[in-house]
């Protein structure tokens, strides 16, 4: 299965910041949307960082409340690490393993078209596993 193939059941909808932003505009985002992360763009669409639920944590824990007015591109992770539509999702899962993350932002021509996540990673394992043992339920009763 390809990360194409995930956007078209999932949807290609990606919830996102400006840079212009503050932390705590960004938490009210995160908290609004029920969602682990947010991806930052510029104003053509480019992906410029990304903050999780986990980076606003240890934010907190490191420097208090008063971090919540910082900018955004002063607390975000600049580094993102990205897919393409093509990639499939066996490459996906091994990219979130290494990197320690939980987020793939999906970019096609240096624009932000979709968002895989862990859940969206579990889904398709699982329902994966489903086909393979109704495929070999099937193939033991015929025999
Ligand atoms: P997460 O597991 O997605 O909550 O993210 C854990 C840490 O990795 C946080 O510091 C995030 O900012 C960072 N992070 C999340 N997704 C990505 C990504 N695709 N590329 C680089 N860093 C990321």
């Amino acid at each position: 299965m390809t990360v194409s193939g995930i956007l078209k059941s999932k949807g290609g909808n990606v919830v996102t910041i400006a840079p212009s932003a503050t932390l705590a505009d960004a938490v009210k985002l995160l908290a609004e949307h029920h969602i682990g992360a947010v991806v930052v763009v510029d104003e053509n669409g480019g992906v410029e960082g990304i903050l999780s639920e986990r980076d606003v944590v240890r934010l907190l824990g490191e420097r208090g409340v008063a971090v919540l007015s910082t900018p955004l591109p002063m607390v975000m992770t600049r580094a993102v690490v990205t897919c393409t539509p093509d990639e499939v999702m066996p490459v996906i899962m091994e990219r979130m393993t290494r990197g320690r993350f939980r987020h793939v932002p999906v970019v096609s021509d240096n624009k932000l078209v979709g968002i895989i996540s862990i859940g969206d990673v579990v889904k398709h394992r699982v329902e994966e596993m489903e086909r393979e043992s109704e495929a070999l339920r099937g193939y033991i009763m015929s025999a």
